[in-house]
Protein backbone atom coordinates (compact mmCIF):
# COMPACT_ATOMS: atom_id res chain seq x y z
CA UNK A 1 0.00 0.00 0.00
CA UNK A 2 1.49 3.36 -0.84
CA UNK A 3 1.04 6.56 0.98
CA UNK A 4 -1.65 8.70 -1.04
CA UNK A 5 0.02 11.00 -3.34
CA UNK A 6 -0.99 14.84 -2.36
CA UNK A 7 -3.48 14.12 -0.30
CA UNK A 8 -4.12 17.10 2.29
CA UNK A 9 -2.32 15.07 5.17
CA UNK A 10 0.67 16.00 2.72
CA UNK A 11 0.46 19.63 3.60
CA UNK A 12 -0.50 19.25 7.15
CA UNK A 13 1.39 16.85 8.11
CA UNK A 14 -1.18 14.65 10.60
CA UNK A 15 -0.57 11.34 8.84
CA UNK A 16 2.67 11.89 7.42
CA UNK A 17 3.62 8.41 7.33
CA UNK A 18 1.50 7.38 10.50
CA UNK A 19 -1.24 4.88 9.22
CA UNK A 20 0.44 3.29 7.00
CA UNK A 21 3.53 2.26 8.30
CA UNK A 22 3.84 -1.00 9.77
CA UNK A 23 4.55 -0.51 13.47
CA UNK A 24 1.18 0.92 13.29
CA UNK A 25 -0.60 -1.80 11.30
CA UNK A 26 0.84 -4.38 14.12
CA UNK A 27 -0.47 -2.95 16.92
CA UNK A 28 -3.99 -3.33 15.70
CA UNK A 29 -6.42 -5.94 17.25
CA UNK A 30 -7.21 -7.64 13.87
CA UNK A 31 -4.42 -9.63 11.92
CA UNK A 32 -2.38 -7.34 10.03
CA UNK A 33 -2.28 -8.87 6.79
CA UNK A 34 -6.41 -9.26 6.32
CA UNK A 35 -6.75 -5.74 6.27
CA UNK A 36 -5.80 -2.78 4.33
CA UNK A 37 -5.50 0.81 5.69
CA UNK A 38 -8.37 3.51 4.48
CA UNK A 39 -5.92 6.72 3.66
CA UNK A 40 -8.07 10.31 3.84
CA UNK A 41 -7.88 10.91 0.29
CA UNK A 42 -6.93 7.81 -2.42
CA UNK A 43 -6.04 9.31 -5.59
CA UNK A 44 -5.08 6.19 -7.64
CA UNK A 45 -8.95 4.81 -8.89
CA UNK A 46 -9.02 8.75 -10.49
CA UNK A 47 -5.52 8.33 -12.20
CA UNK A 48 -5.78 4.79 -13.63
CA UNK A 49 -9.22 6.49 -14.85
CA UNK A 50 -7.62 8.23 -17.05
CA UNK A 51 -4.01 7.37 -17.13
CA UNK A 52 -4.13 6.54 -21.12
CA UNK A 53 -5.34 9.79 -22.16
CA UNK A 54 -2.88 11.77 -19.58
CA UNK A 55 0.36 10.07 -21.21
CA UNK A 56 -0.85 10.58 -24.86
CA UNK A 57 -1.55 14.59 -23.89
CA UNK A 58 2.15 14.72 -22.11
CA UNK A 59 3.27 12.95 -24.68
CA UNK A 60 2.12 15.29 -27.26
CA UNK A 61 3.25 18.39 -25.10
CA UNK A 62 6.57 16.83 -24.40
CA UNK A 63 7.03 16.51 -28.17
CA UNK A 64 5.83 20.02 -28.78
CA UNK A 65 7.74 21.39 -26.09
CA UNK A 66 4.89 23.39 -24.95
CA UNK A 67 5.69 23.42 -21.93
CA UNK A 68 4.74 27.09 -20.97
CA UNK A 69 1.10 28.48 -22.08
CA UNK A 70 0.64 25.55 -24.61
CA UNK A 71 -2.47 25.71 -26.18
CA UNK A 72 -3.95 23.10 -23.68
CA UNK A 73 -3.53 25.77 -21.07
CA UNK A 74 -6.29 28.08 -22.60
CA UNK A 75 -8.25 24.97 -23.48
CA UNK A 76 -8.24 23.47 -20.28
CA UNK A 77 -9.31 27.72 -18.98
CA UNK A 78 -12.12 28.05 -21.36
CA UNK A 79 -13.64 24.74 -20.13
CA UNK A 80 -13.23 25.24 -16.36
CA UNK A 81 -14.75 28.70 -17.20
CA UNK A 82 -17.65 27.09 -18.03
CA UNK A 83 -17.97 24.51 -15.86
CA UNK A 84 -17.85 27.03 -13.16
CA UNK A 85 -20.65 29.52 -15.12
CA UNK A 86 -18.23 32.34 -15.80
CA UNK A 87 -16.55 34.22 -18.16
CA UNK A 88 -13.12 33.51 -17.45
CA UNK A 89 -10.25 31.20 -15.67
CA UNK A 90 -6.91 31.92 -15.70
CA UNK A 91 -4.25 29.49 -14.47
CA UNK A 92 -2.02 30.25 -12.50
CA UNK A 93 0.74 27.99 -10.38
CA UNK A 94 -1.41 27.49 -7.43
CA UNK A 95 -4.32 28.42 -5.11
CA UNK A 96 -2.38 30.55 -2.87
CA UNK A 97 -1.44 32.42 -6.01
CA UNK A 98 -4.53 32.54 -7.30
CA UNK A 99 -5.73 34.22 -3.96
CA UNK A 100 -3.06 36.93 -4.03
CA UNK A 101 -3.46 37.85 -7.47
CA UNK A 102 -7.14 38.16 -7.36
CA UNK A 103 -6.55 40.28 -3.86
CA UNK A 104 -4.13 42.60 -5.95
CA UNK A 105 -6.28 42.85 -9.45
CA UNK A 106 -9.03 44.40 -7.31
CA UNK A 107 -6.69 46.82 -5.67
CA UNK A 108 -5.84 45.58 -2.40
CA UNK A 109 -2.97 46.33 -0.66
CA UNK A 110 -0.88 48.22 2.53
CA UNK A 111 -3.57 50.14 4.56
CA UNK A 112 -6.52 47.53 3.61
CA UNK A 113 -8.07 45.30 5.49
CA UNK A 114 -9.77 42.17 4.42
CA UNK A 115 -12.05 40.03 6.96
CA UNK A 116 -11.23 36.20 6.25
CA UNK A 117 -12.37 33.02 8.50
CA UNK A 118 -10.06 32.09 11.05
CA UNK A 119 -11.49 28.28 10.63
CA UNK A 120 -9.72 27.45 7.67
CA UNK A 121 -6.50 26.86 5.39
CA UNK A 122 -3.35 29.08 6.57
CA UNK A 123 -3.40 30.24 2.92
CA UNK A 124 -6.65 32.03 3.00
CA UNK A 125 -4.79 35.04 5.33
CA UNK A 126 -1.30 34.34 4.04
CA UNK A 127 -2.37 35.66 0.98
CA UNK A 128 -3.79 39.00 1.75
CA UNK A 129 -0.63 39.69 4.25
CA UNK A 130 1.40 38.80 0.98
CA UNK A 131 -0.17 41.70 -0.96
CA UNK A 132 0.45 44.12 2.08
CA UNK A 133 -2.72 44.31 3.31
CA UNK A 134 -3.97 43.29 6.75
CA UNK A 135 -6.21 39.96 7.66
CA UNK A 136 -9.04 40.71 10.21
CA UNK A 137 -10.20 37.49 11.34
CA UNK A 138 -13.57 36.43 11.99
CA UNK A 139 -15.20 33.61 14.44
CA UNK A 140 -17.72 30.86 12.01
CA UNK A 141 -20.70 29.37 12.47
CA UNK A 142 -21.27 26.60 14.64
CA UNK A 143 -23.15 24.41 13.01
CA UNK A 144 -21.90 25.17 9.73
CA UNK A 145 -18.33 26.28 10.44
CA UNK A 146 -18.43 28.97 7.46
CA UNK A 147 -18.00 32.33 8.05
CA UNK A 148 -20.33 33.98 10.20
CA UNK A 149 -22.11 36.93 8.54
CA UNK A 150 -22.66 38.34 12.04
CA UNK A 151 -18.91 38.68 13.16
CA UNK A 152 -18.18 39.91 9.77
CA UNK A 153 -20.92 42.90 10.30
CA UNK A 154 -18.85 43.49 13.67
CA UNK A 155 -15.53 43.49 12.22
CA UNK A 156 -16.22 45.28 9.21
CA UNK A 157 -14.57 49.34 9.50
CA UNK A 158 -13.56 52.06 7.11
CA UNK A 159 -11.10 50.25 5.89
CA UNK A 160 -12.27 46.99 4.89
CA UNK A 161 -12.29 46.66 1.21
CA UNK A 162 -13.09 42.74 0.85
CA UNK A 163 -14.60 39.83 2.54
CA UNK A 164 -12.99 36.22 1.99
CA UNK A 165 -15.59 33.96 1.70
CA UNK A 166 -13.98 30.67 1.92
CA UNK A 167 -16.42 28.05 0.70
CA UNK A 168 -14.74 25.68 3.68
CA UNK A 169 -15.29 21.65 3.10
CA UNK A 170 -17.07 21.77 0.27
CA UNK A 171 -19.93 24.02 0.53
CA UNK A 172 -20.34 27.71 -0.12
CA UNK A 173 -20.53 30.47 2.24
CA UNK A 174 -23.88 32.48 2.76
CA UNK A 175 -22.76 35.02 0.11
CA UNK A 176 -26.09 36.72 0.18
CA UNK A 177 -25.93 37.57 3.97
CA UNK A 178 -22.27 38.16 3.84
CA UNK A 179 -23.57 40.66 1.15
CA UNK A 180 -25.84 42.38 3.44
CA UNK A 181 -23.07 42.37 6.74
CA UNK A 182 -20.71 44.69 4.54
CA UNK A 183 -21.18 48.37 2.59
CA UNK A 184 -21.99 48.15 -1.25
CA UNK A 185 -18.21 48.97 -2.11
CA UNK A 186 -16.60 45.89 -0.28
CA UNK A 187 -15.77 43.00 -2.41
CA UNK A 188 -16.86 39.51 -2.15
CA UNK A 189 -14.06 37.00 -2.98
CA UNK A 190 -14.36 34.15 -2.88
CA UNK A 191 -12.22 31.34 -1.92
CA UNK A 192 -13.51 28.31 -3.96
CA UNK A 193 -10.51 26.04 -3.32
CA UNK A 194 -12.42 23.07 -1.98
CA UNK A 195 -15.85 23.73 -3.50
CA UNK A 196 -15.67 22.78 -7.22
CA UNK A 197 -19.19 23.06 -8.63
CA UNK A 198 -20.47 23.75 -5.49
CA UNK A 199 -23.87 25.96 -5.80
CA UNK A 200 -25.96 28.01 -3.46
CA UNK A 201 -29.75 28.57 -4.52
CA UNK A 202 -28.27 27.28 -8.17
CA UNK A 203 -25.59 29.36 -8.39
CA UNK A 204 -22.01 27.84 -8.57
CA UNK A 205 -19.37 28.51 -6.47
CA UNK A 206 -16.36 30.61 -8.34
CA UNK A 207 -19.31 33.16 -9.79
CA UNK A 208 -21.32 34.26 -6.73
CA UNK A 209 -18.55 37.11 -5.70
CA UNK A 210 -16.36 40.12 -7.57
CA UNK A 211 -13.49 37.03 -7.96
CA UNK A 212 -12.95 34.02 -6.97
CA UNK A 213 -9.35 32.20 -6.01
CA UNK A 214 -9.50 27.93 -6.69
CA UNK A 215 -6.67 25.39 -5.95
CA UNK A 216 -5.70 22.48 -7.81
CA UNK A 217 -3.51 20.76 -4.75
CA UNK A 218 -4.08 17.15 -6.05
CA UNK A 219 -6.07 16.13 -3.08
CA UNK A 220 -8.83 18.80 -4.17
CA UNK A 221 -11.87 17.62 -5.91
CA UNK A 222 -10.16 18.74 -9.21
CA UNK A 223 -7.13 17.83 -8.60
CA UNK A 224 -3.57 18.57 -10.36
CA UNK A 225 -0.70 16.05 -10.63
CA UNK A 226 1.44 19.07 -8.69
CA UNK A 227 1.00 22.71 -7.69
CA UNK A 228 -2.14 24.51 -9.51
CA UNK A 229 -4.55 26.92 -9.21
CA UNK A 230 -6.57 29.40 -11.23
CA UNK A 231 -8.72 33.05 -10.64
CA UNK A 232 -12.02 33.05 -11.46
CA UNK A 233 -14.43 35.94 -12.82
CA UNK A 234 -16.99 37.96 -15.15
CA UNK A 235 -14.85 40.86 -14.89
CA UNK A 236 -12.35 41.67 -17.85
CA UNK A 237 -10.25 43.70 -16.64
CA UNK A 238 -9.53 41.60 -13.34
CA UNK A 239 -8.57 38.73 -15.42
CA UNK A 240 -6.08 40.70 -17.41
CA UNK A 241 -4.80 41.78 -14.74
CA UNK A 242 -4.18 38.44 -13.08
CA UNK A 243 -2.92 37.41 -16.57
CA UNK A 244 -0.35 39.96 -16.06
CA UNK A 245 0.59 39.39 -12.42
CA UNK A 246 1.12 35.77 -13.40
CA UNK A 247 3.48 36.18 -16.13
CA UNK A 248 5.89 38.88 -14.62
CA UNK A 249 3.84 41.48 -15.22
CA UNK A 250 3.75 41.64 -18.90
CA UNK A 251 0.87 40.95 -21.34
CA UNK A 252 3.51 41.67 -24.77
CA UNK A 253 6.50 39.88 -24.36
CA UNK A 254 9.44 41.60 -22.90
CA UNK A 255 7.22 44.91 -21.95
CA UNK A 256 6.78 45.22 -18.24
CA UNK A 257 4.41 47.89 -17.29
CA UNK A 258 3.87 46.06 -14.04
CA UNK A 259 6.06 44.32 -11.59
CA UNK A 260 4.80 40.45 -11.40
CA UNK A 261 5.16 37.24 -10.84
CA UNK A 262 6.18 33.83 -12.60
CA UNK A 263 3.04 31.64 -11.46
CA UNK A 264 1.63 30.33 -14.56
CA UNK A 265 -0.48 27.34 -14.95
CA UNK A 266 1.86 24.52 -16.79
CA UNK A 267 0.85 22.75 -19.79
CA UNK A 268 1.28 19.50 -18.29
CA UNK A 269 -1.09 20.25 -15.57
CA UNK A 270 -3.36 21.88 -17.89
CA UNK A 271 -3.72 18.41 -19.21
CA UNK A 272 -4.32 16.46 -16.56
CA UNK A 273 -7.09 19.08 -15.42
CA UNK A 274 -8.42 19.10 -18.87
CA UNK A 275 -8.96 15.30 -18.29
CA UNK A 276 -10.27 15.04 -14.77
CA UNK A 277 -12.41 17.93 -15.58
CA UNK A 278 -14.66 15.40 -17.50
CA UNK A 279 -14.96 13.41 -14.81
CA UNK A 280 -15.51 16.25 -12.27
CA UNK A 281 -19.63 15.97 -11.95
CA UNK A 282 -19.57 12.40 -11.96
CA UNK A 283 -17.21 12.01 -9.00
CA UNK A 284 -18.62 14.59 -7.26
CA UNK A 285 -21.74 12.61 -7.21
CA UNK A 286 -19.74 10.05 -5.90
CA UNK A 287 -19.04 11.82 -2.59
CA UNK A 288 -22.09 13.14 -2.43
CA UNK A 289 -22.94 9.47 -2.52
CA UNK A 290 -20.42 8.50 0.32
CA UNK A 291 -21.29 11.65 2.11
CA UNK A 292 -25.08 10.20 2.21
CA UNK A 293 -24.23 6.88 3.55
CA UNK A 294 -21.84 8.28 5.89
CA UNK A 295 -24.58 10.12 7.37
CA UNK A 296 -26.62 7.29 7.55
CA UNK A 297 -24.43 4.92 9.11
CA UNK A 298 -23.83 7.54 11.67
CA UNK A 299 -27.34 7.89 12.70
CA UNK A 300 -28.18 6.78 16.14
CA UNK A 301 -25.11 7.99 18.00
CA UNK A 302 -25.44 11.04 20.22
CA UNK A 303 -21.65 11.60 20.33
CA UNK A 304 -20.92 11.57 16.73
CA UNK A 305 -22.30 14.74 15.50
CA UNK A 306 -22.74 14.64 11.45
CA UNK A 307 -21.70 17.79 8.84
CA UNK A 308 -24.49 20.36 8.58
CA UNK A 309 -25.76 21.44 5.06
CA UNK A 310 -26.77 25.03 4.93
CA UNK A 311 -30.07 25.23 2.88
CA UNK A 312 -29.86 25.97 -0.73
CA UNK A 313 -26.42 24.72 -0.64
CA UNK A 314 -25.43 22.06 -3.57
CA UNK A 315 -22.02 20.11 -1.44
CA UNK A 316 -19.36 18.92 -3.05
CA UNK A 317 -17.66 17.07 -0.22
CA UNK A 318 -14.42 17.85 0.02
CA UNK A 319 -14.12 16.54 3.29
CA UNK A 320 -16.51 15.22 5.16
CA UNK A 321 -16.12 16.62 8.98
CA UNK A 322 -18.02 14.96 12.00
CA UNK A 323 -17.56 16.25 15.20
CA UNK A 324 -16.50 14.01 18.17
CA UNK A 325 -15.78 14.20 22.39
CA UNK A 326 -11.81 13.53 22.78
CA UNK A 327 -11.44 14.66 19.34
CA UNK A 328 -7.14 14.00 19.82
CA UNK A 329 -8.01 10.09 21.99
CA UNK A 330 -10.85 9.30 18.63
CA UNK A 331 -7.99 9.82 16.09
CA UNK A 332 -5.64 7.93 17.90
CA UNK A 333 -7.26 5.15 17.69
CA UNK A 334 -8.76 5.36 14.49
CA UNK A 335 -5.21 5.49 13.36
CA UNK A 336 -4.32 2.51 15.17
CA UNK A 337 -7.26 0.89 13.41
CA UNK A 338 -5.82 1.73 9.78
CA UNK A 339 -8.50 4.34 9.39
CA UNK A 340 -6.81 7.76 7.76
CA UNK A 341 -9.26 10.34 9.88
CA UNK A 342 -7.41 13.97 9.70
CA UNK A 343 -8.19 17.11 11.13
CA UNK A 344 -8.83 20.49 9.26
CA UNK A 345 -7.48 22.79 11.06
CA UNK A 346 -6.24 21.45 14.21
CA UNK A 347 -5.00 25.39 15.02
CA UNK A 348 -7.29 28.35 13.60
CA UNK A 349 -5.42 30.72 11.93
CA UNK A 350 -5.44 33.41 14.73
CA UNK A 351 -3.31 31.29 16.63
CA UNK A 352 -0.51 30.58 14.16
CA UNK A 353 2.91 32.33 14.71
CA UNK A 354 2.93 33.73 11.50
CA UNK A 355 -0.02 35.57 12.61
CA UNK A 356 1.09 36.76 16.15
CA UNK A 357 1.65 40.40 14.99
CA UNK A 358 -2.22 40.14 14.55
CA UNK A 359 -2.11 40.30 18.33
CA UNK A 360 -4.44 37.91 19.48
CA UNK A 361 -5.12 34.93 22.05
CA UNK A 362 -6.68 32.18 23.01
CA UNK A 363 -10.74 32.87 23.53
CA UNK A 364 -10.67 35.02 21.12
CA UNK A 365 -12.12 33.04 18.72
CA UNK A 366 -14.13 30.95 20.92
CA UNK A 367 -15.96 28.65 18.51
CA UNK A 368 -13.81 28.18 15.87
CA UNK A 369 -11.53 27.45 18.78
CA UNK A 370 -13.93 24.86 20.43
CA UNK A 371 -14.43 23.55 16.65
CA UNK A 372 -10.52 22.68 16.22
CA UNK A 373 -10.88 20.25 19.51
CA UNK A 374 -13.60 18.25 17.95
CA UNK A 375 -13.54 18.14 14.07
CA UNK A 376 -12.54 15.54 12.56
CA UNK A 377 -12.40 14.51 8.86
CA UNK A 378 -13.53 11.26 7.71
CA UNK A 379 -11.68 9.52 4.23
CA UNK A 380 -13.65 10.19 1.70
CA UNK A 381 -13.21 10.17 -2.13
CA UNK A 382 -14.60 8.72 -5.37
CA UNK A 383 -14.54 5.11 -5.60
CA UNK A 384 -14.18 4.43 -2.01
CA UNK A 385 -16.20 1.52 -1.15
CA UNK A 386 -19.75 0.60 0.80
CA UNK A 387 -17.74 -2.03 3.31
CA UNK A 388 -14.86 0.55 3.78
CA UNK A 389 -17.50 3.43 4.87
CA UNK A 390 -18.86 0.58 7.34
CA UNK A 391 -14.97 0.20 8.47
CA UNK A 392 -14.64 3.58 9.44
CA UNK A 393 -17.80 4.00 10.87
CA UNK A 394 -17.41 0.73 13.17
CA UNK A 395 -13.91 1.74 14.26
CA UNK A 396 -15.18 5.01 14.74
CA UNK A 397 -17.70 4.14 17.21
CA UNK A 398 -15.66 2.23 18.87
CA UNK A 399 -13.07 4.46 18.85
CA UNK A 400 -15.31 7.32 20.69
CA UNK A 401 -15.44 7.59 24.57
C1 LIG B 1 -5.92 24.27 -0.76
C2 LIG B 1 -6.42 25.57 -0.25
C3 LIG B 1 -5.78 26.79 -0.54
C4 LIG B 1 -4.42 26.89 -1.15
O1 LIG B 1 -4.24 26.30 -2.36
P1 LIG B 1 -2.78 25.85 -2.85
O2 LIG B 1 -3.03 25.43 -4.25
O3 LIG B 1 -2.34 24.73 -1.98
O4 LIG B 1 -1.87 27.03 -2.75
C5 LIG B 1 -6.39 27.97 -0.13
N1 LIG B 1 -7.54 27.95 0.55
C6 LIG B 1 -8.17 26.81 0.87
C7 LIG B 1 -9.46 26.87 1.62
C8 LIG B 1 -7.61 25.58 0.50
O5 LIG B 1 -8.24 24.45 0.85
Amino acid sequence: MTRPIGSQDERTSFLRGSVLEPEVVRHRSAPAESIEPIPLVDLRMQHAAIADVIAAGWADVIDRSAFILGDEVPAFEQSFATFCGVRHCVGVGSGTDALEFVLRAVEIGPGDEVIVPTNSFVASASAVARTGATPVLADVDPSSLLIDPREVHERRTSKTKAVLAVHLFGQVAPMELLRQAVDDEVKLIEDAAQAHGARRNGVGAGSLGAAAATSFYPGKNLGAYGDAGAALTNDGEIARRVTMLRDHGSEIKYQHPDLGFNSRLDTLQAVVLSAKLRSLRTWNEQRREAAVRYTELLQGSDKIVPPAVLPGNEHVWHLYVVRVPQRDVVLERLHQAGIGAGIHYPTPIHLQGAFEYLGHRPGDFPVAEQASKEILSLPLYPGITVEQQERVVSELRKAVP
